[in-house]
C-alpha cells in the first residue's frame, strides 16, 4: 500500500500542483421519483427512502446557491437532476437557462441530467456547460448487478455525445457495490482507455441508505479507497481525482491519505445531492491544517485532443 501511495504521489506531483485541490459544488435541481434502478440510489421512485421528492428549483433559486457556493470558495457548480434521460422539454429549457447562469458567473458549470443524445449535448455546450458529469459505477461485468434498466453501452454512448460536442467529460465509479477487485480494474480500466481519459473521475464511497437493496452493504474500508485513487492517479496522470461521496464516515488523516495519493478535488457543502456532505467551514479548516488551497477555475482540465499526447508521453 505505501509503495502505491508513493508511486501515485510522484506521479501527482510531477503532472499537478499537490497544493491545490478544487472544491466543487453539486446541488440537486430535481430530486427523486427516478424511474431507473440504480441499487445505491435513494431517488429511484421503486425503494422507500426519506428523500423529499421535487420537481425542478426555480431559476432564481438555483443562481442564488451558485452565488452562494462560488462565495464560499467553490469554483466548479454542479447540477443533478434525477432524470432517466433528458427530455426536450420545457424542463431542459430551463436547465440551459441555468448553465448560462453559472457560466456568467465564472465558475465551471457541470451537469448530471442522464442520458443525452447528440444534439442535447450540442445545446449544452452551446449554453456554455463545461462538464457532464455520467458514471459508469462499475465494471461492465458486474454492472447488471446493479443497474438493470439501462445497458454499460448506454452509459458509453452518451460519454461519447459529450466528449463530441466538446464538453469536458466527468466520470468514474462507487467502490463498495459488492464488487470484487478485478470489477475495480476493469471500471478503471474502461475509464483509461476510453478515446480520451476523462476531464475528471469522481471515485465514491458507497453511502448505504436505508430503504436501497444495498443498505446492508459493508462500510467502505479506507485503504480501498485510498488505492482506487491512486490506482486512478496512475493510469490517469493529468484528470481531476474527486474524492467524492461518502467524506462524513472519513477521519482527516484519512482525507489527508486520500491527497497524497493523488485525490485533487472534493465536493463541499452541506449536502451531495441527497446524502450528507461537510460543511464548507470543516474543509477550510482541514485545508489549512493540511496545508492545502483551494484550485481556481479553469486549470486543470483535460479538455482537448492532445491528451493522447500527454498520455504517450506519459507511457513513454
Ligand atoms: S443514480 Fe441517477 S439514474 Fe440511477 S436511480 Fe438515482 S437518480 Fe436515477
Amino acid at each position: 500500500m505505501l509503495e502505491l501511495v508513493y508511486r501515485a504521489a510522484s506521479v501527482h506531483r510531477q503532472f499537478n500542483n499537490t497544493a491545490e485541490v478544487q472544491v466543487c459544488t453539486l446541488l440537486s435541481v430535481k430530486t427523486g421519483g427516478c424511474p431507473e434502478d440504480c441499487a445505491y440510489c435513494p431517488q429511484a421512485a421503486r425503494y422507500h427512502t426519506d428523500v423529499k421528492v421535487h420537481g425542478l428549483l426555480p431559476t432564481a433559486e438555483v443562481m442564488d446557491y451558485a452565488q452562494k457556493a462560488k462565495a464560499a470558495g467553490s469554483t466548479r457548480f454542479c447540477m443533478g437532476a434525477a432524470w432517466r434521460e433528458v427530455r426536450d422539454n420545457r424542463d431542459f429549457d430551463r436547465v440551459l437557462e441555468m448553465v448560462k447562469g453559472v457560466n456568467a458567473m465564472g465558475m465551471e458549470v457541470c451537469c448530471t441530467l442522464g442520458m443525452l443524445t447528440e444534439s442535447q449535448a450540442e445545446k449544452l455546450a452551446a449554453a456554455g456547460l463545461y462538464a457532464y458529469n455520467h458514471n459508469l459505477d462499475t465494471s461492465p461485468e458486474y454492472y447488471e448487478e446493479i443497474i438493470s434498466t439501462r445497458t454499460y453501452e448506454d452509459r458509453l454512448n452518451t460519454l461519447g455525445h459529450v466528449r463530441k460536442a466538446g464538453i469536458s467529460v466527468c466520470c468514474g465509479g462507487i467502490v463498495g457495490l459488492g464488487e470484487t477487485h478485478d470489477d475495480r480494474i476493469n471500471m478503471l480500466h474502461t475509464l483509461c482507455t476510453l478515446p480520451q481519459h476523462p476531464g475528471s473521475v469522481p471515485i465514491n464511497a458507497l453511502v448505504r441508505i436505508k430503504g436501497t437493496p444495498l443498505e446492508n452493504n459493508p462500510k467502505v474500508d479506507i485503504w480501498d479507497m485510498v488505492r482506487m485513487i491512486a490506482t486512478a492517479r496512475i493510469l490517469m496522470p493529468k484528470t481531476m481525482v474527486r474524492l467524492s461521496a461518502g467524506r462524513t464516515e472519513m477521519s482527516i488523516p484519512e482525507q489527508a491519505f486520500c491527497f497524497m495519493a493523488g485525490a485533487n478535488s472534493i465536493f463541499a457543502g452541506d449536502k451531495l445531492l441527497t446524502t450528507p456532505n461537510p460543511a464548507f467551514e470543516e474543509d477550510n479548516a482541514m485545508f489549512s491544517l493540511l496545508g492545502l488551497t483551494p484550485m481556481e477555475a479553469f486549470q486543470n482540465e483535460v479538455k482537448s485532443n492532445d491528451s493522447k499526447l500527454e498520455k504517450e508521453e506519459v507511457l513513454r
